[in-house]
Protein backbone atom coordinates (compact mmCIF):
# COMPACT_ATOMS: atom_id res chain seq x y z
CA UNK A 1 0.00 0.00 0.00
CA UNK A 2 1.62 2.96 -1.13
CA UNK A 3 1.66 6.42 1.43
CA UNK A 4 0.87 4.30 4.61
CA UNK A 5 2.09 6.88 6.82
CA UNK A 6 -0.26 9.84 5.51
CA UNK A 7 -2.82 7.26 5.94
CA UNK A 8 -2.22 6.63 9.10
CA UNK A 9 -2.07 11.01 9.99
CA UNK A 10 -5.38 11.01 8.16
CA UNK A 11 -7.00 8.15 10.37
CA UNK A 12 -5.16 9.95 13.88
CA UNK A 13 -6.66 12.99 13.24
CA UNK A 14 -10.27 12.09 12.32
CA UNK A 15 -9.95 10.41 15.31
CA UNK A 16 -8.92 13.67 17.25
CA UNK A 17 -11.39 15.61 15.49
CA UNK A 18 -14.30 13.53 16.40
CA UNK A 19 -13.34 13.23 19.93
CA UNK A 20 -12.94 16.71 20.14
CA UNK A 21 -16.28 16.99 19.19
CA UNK A 22 -15.10 19.41 15.95
CA UNK A 23 -17.27 16.63 13.57
CA UNK A 24 -20.08 14.77 14.03
CA UNK A 25 -22.16 11.50 12.31
CA UNK A 26 -20.33 11.43 8.94
CA UNK A 27 -19.68 14.80 8.21
CA UNK A 28 -16.30 16.65 7.40
CA UNK A 29 -13.45 15.70 5.05
CA UNK A 30 -9.43 15.99 5.39
CA UNK A 31 -6.96 15.29 3.27
CA UNK A 32 -3.01 15.40 2.57
CA UNK A 33 -0.41 16.00 -0.45
CA UNK A 34 1.24 12.80 -0.38
CA UNK A 35 3.40 13.71 -3.30
CA UNK A 36 3.76 16.72 -5.94
CA UNK A 37 0.89 14.42 -8.04
CA UNK A 38 -0.94 12.48 -5.11
CA UNK A 39 -3.65 14.23 -2.49
CA UNK A 40 -5.29 11.37 -0.16
CA UNK A 41 -9.04 12.16 1.16
CA UNK A 42 -11.49 10.68 3.13
CA UNK A 43 -14.20 8.54 1.77
CA UNK A 44 -17.68 9.76 1.38
CA UNK A 45 -20.18 9.37 3.84
CA UNK A 46 -17.83 8.03 6.37
CA UNK A 47 -17.24 8.48 10.24
CA UNK A 48 -13.84 10.10 10.70
CA UNK A 49 -13.84 8.72 14.05
CA UNK A 50 -13.91 5.19 12.27
CA UNK A 51 -11.78 5.37 9.59
CA UNK A 52 -9.15 2.78 8.82
CA UNK A 53 -5.97 3.19 6.49
CA UNK A 54 -7.38 1.47 3.73
CA UNK A 55 -10.42 3.86 3.73
CA UNK A 56 -8.54 6.46 2.61
CA UNK A 57 -8.85 7.17 -1.03
CA UNK A 58 -5.96 8.71 -3.59
CA UNK A 59 -6.87 11.56 -6.03
CA UNK A 60 -4.49 12.66 -8.74
CA UNK A 61 -4.21 16.60 -8.18
CA UNK A 62 -3.86 17.36 -11.76
CA UNK A 63 -7.14 16.13 -12.95
CA UNK A 64 -9.36 15.48 -9.94
CA UNK A 65 -9.64 11.16 -10.87
CA UNK A 66 -10.16 8.78 -7.91
CA UNK A 67 -6.51 6.10 -8.52
CA UNK A 68 -7.74 3.83 -6.14
CA UNK A 69 -10.92 2.14 -5.41
CA UNK A 70 -13.87 3.82 -3.24
CA UNK A 71 -15.62 6.78 -3.28
CA UNK A 72 -13.41 10.28 -2.35
CA UNK A 73 -15.02 12.75 -0.38
CA UNK A 74 -18.24 14.87 -2.35
CA UNK A 75 -15.79 18.14 -1.39
CA UNK A 76 -12.84 16.86 -3.54
CA UNK A 77 -12.76 19.62 -5.75
CA UNK A 78 -12.05 22.45 -2.85
CA UNK A 79 -9.35 19.94 -1.46
CA UNK A 80 -7.77 20.24 -4.87
CA UNK A 81 -7.77 23.79 -5.58
CA UNK A 82 -5.71 24.18 -2.15
CA UNK A 83 -3.27 21.96 -3.53
CA UNK A 84 -3.19 23.75 -7.38
CA UNK A 85 -2.76 26.57 -5.76
CA UNK A 86 -1.14 26.98 -2.64
CA UNK A 87 2.55 25.56 -2.72
CA UNK A 88 2.84 25.71 1.57
CA UNK A 89 -0.64 23.72 1.79
CA UNK A 90 0.34 20.03 2.74
CA UNK A 91 -3.06 19.27 4.72
CA UNK A 92 -6.91 20.44 4.66
CA UNK A 93 -9.60 20.14 7.19
CA UNK A 94 -13.30 20.78 6.33
CA UNK A 95 -15.69 20.62 9.07
CA UNK A 96 -19.07 22.18 10.91
CA UNK A 97 -17.79 22.51 14.11
CA UNK A 98 -20.36 24.15 16.51
CA UNK A 99 -19.84 28.13 16.75
CA UNK A 100 -17.75 28.22 13.91
CA UNK A 101 -20.57 27.04 12.28
CA UNK A 102 -23.19 29.83 14.01
CA UNK A 103 -20.98 32.56 13.23
CA UNK A 104 -20.92 30.94 9.21
CA UNK A 105 -24.71 30.72 9.28
CA UNK A 106 -25.41 33.89 10.95
CA UNK A 107 -23.31 35.91 7.94
CA UNK A 108 -20.98 37.00 10.92
CA UNK A 109 -16.87 36.70 11.04
CA UNK A 110 -14.55 35.31 13.47
CA UNK A 111 -11.69 37.91 14.50
CA UNK A 112 -7.82 37.11 15.32
CA UNK A 113 -7.23 40.13 16.27
CA UNK A 114 -9.07 39.43 19.90
CA UNK A 115 -5.80 37.22 21.35
CA UNK A 116 -2.48 36.82 20.25
CA UNK A 117 -2.47 33.34 20.18
CA UNK A 118 -5.35 33.57 17.44
CA UNK A 119 -3.35 36.33 15.60
CA UNK A 120 -0.31 33.80 16.03
CA UNK A 121 -2.05 30.58 14.98
CA UNK A 122 -4.70 31.85 12.58
CA UNK A 123 -2.99 34.73 11.10
CA UNK A 124 -4.60 38.18 10.47
CA UNK A 125 -7.89 37.18 9.11
CA UNK A 126 -10.73 34.47 8.46
CA UNK A 127 -11.73 35.10 4.86
CA UNK A 128 -15.63 34.69 4.74
CA UNK A 129 -16.49 32.15 1.52
CA UNK A 130 -19.34 33.38 -0.66
CA UNK A 131 -22.50 30.39 -0.21
CA UNK A 132 -21.95 28.07 -3.09
CA UNK A 133 -23.82 24.18 -3.25
CA UNK A 134 -21.38 21.72 -1.13
CA UNK A 135 -19.21 19.72 -3.58
CA UNK A 136 -19.65 22.37 -6.43
CA UNK A 137 -16.83 23.71 -8.53
CA UNK A 138 -18.56 27.32 -7.58
CA UNK A 139 -17.39 26.43 -3.99
CA UNK A 140 -13.96 25.25 -5.17
CA UNK A 141 -13.86 28.61 -7.29
CA UNK A 142 -14.78 30.92 -4.40
CA UNK A 143 -12.29 29.46 -1.88
CA UNK A 144 -9.72 30.33 -4.76
CA UNK A 145 -10.51 33.78 -5.13
CA UNK A 146 -10.97 34.20 -1.37
CA UNK A 147 -7.77 32.02 -0.81
CA UNK A 148 -4.58 34.84 -0.29
CA UNK A 149 -2.42 32.95 2.12
CA UNK A 150 -5.22 32.54 5.21
CA UNK A 151 -5.05 29.30 6.90
CA UNK A 152 -8.86 29.52 8.17
CA UNK A 153 -11.97 30.09 6.29
CA UNK A 154 -15.84 30.20 7.47
CA UNK A 155 -18.10 29.19 4.42
CA UNK A 156 -21.65 31.02 4.49
CA UNK A 157 -23.87 28.94 5.80
CA UNK A 158 -22.08 25.86 5.62
CA UNK A 159 -18.65 25.54 8.14
CA UNK A 160 -15.36 25.68 8.51
CA UNK A 161 -11.76 25.20 6.76
CA UNK A 162 -8.20 25.36 7.98
CA UNK A 163 -4.85 24.22 6.28
CA UNK A 164 -1.85 23.72 6.96
CA UNK A 165 1.98 22.71 6.11
CA UNK A 166 1.11 19.73 8.08
CA UNK A 167 -2.22 17.89 9.20
CA UNK A 168 -0.89 18.90 12.70
CA UNK A 169 -0.94 22.35 12.17
CA UNK A 170 -4.38 22.28 9.88
CA UNK A 171 -5.72 20.37 13.29
CA UNK A 172 -4.79 23.11 15.62
CA UNK A 173 -6.04 25.59 13.80
CA UNK A 174 -9.09 24.07 13.38
CA UNK A 175 -9.27 23.67 17.04
CA UNK A 176 -8.08 27.95 17.73
CA UNK A 177 -11.11 28.97 15.16
CA UNK A 178 -13.38 26.63 17.36
CA UNK A 179 -11.90 28.06 20.42
CA UNK A 180 -11.91 31.66 19.01
CA UNK A 181 -15.49 31.70 17.35
CA UNK A 182 -16.97 30.12 20.97
CA UNK A 183 -15.38 32.83 22.36
CA UNK A 184 -16.71 35.67 20.31
CA UNK A 185 -19.95 34.03 20.92
CA UNK A 186 -19.68 34.68 24.85
CA UNK A 187 -17.97 38.03 24.56
CA UNK A 188 -21.44 39.19 22.27
CA UNK A 189 -23.68 37.47 25.29
CA UNK A 190 -21.43 39.66 28.03
CA UNK A 191 -21.25 43.16 25.62
CA UNK A 192 -17.48 42.70 25.76
CA UNK A 193 -14.37 42.55 24.11
CA UNK A 194 -12.07 44.85 21.97
CA UNK A 195 -9.08 43.97 19.01
CA UNK A 196 -5.46 44.28 20.51
CA UNK A 197 -4.53 48.12 19.16
CA UNK A 198 -2.99 47.83 15.98
CA UNK A 199 0.70 48.54 17.09
CA UNK A 200 0.42 45.42 19.26
CA UNK A 201 -1.01 43.32 16.36
CA UNK A 202 1.57 44.70 14.17
CA UNK A 203 4.27 42.93 16.95
CA UNK A 204 2.64 39.69 17.20
CA UNK A 205 2.54 39.48 13.67
CA UNK A 206 6.18 40.16 13.51
CA UNK A 207 6.86 37.40 15.78
CA UNK A 208 6.10 34.68 13.19
CA UNK A 209 8.37 35.93 10.75
ZN1 LIG B 1 -19.32 20.56 4.70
Amino acid sequence: MRFAEERSEIVKYGKYLYDRGLVSGTSGNISIKADEATMLITPSGACKGMLTVTDVIEVSIDDGRPLTDGKPSMETPFHLAFYRERKDVKAVIHTHPMYSTIFAVAGLRVFTSLTPEALLVLGREVPYVEYATPGSDDLAAGLKAAMGEATAFLLDKHGAITVGRTMKEAYHRMETLEFMAEMQYKLIAIEKGDPLPTDEIEKIMNLTH
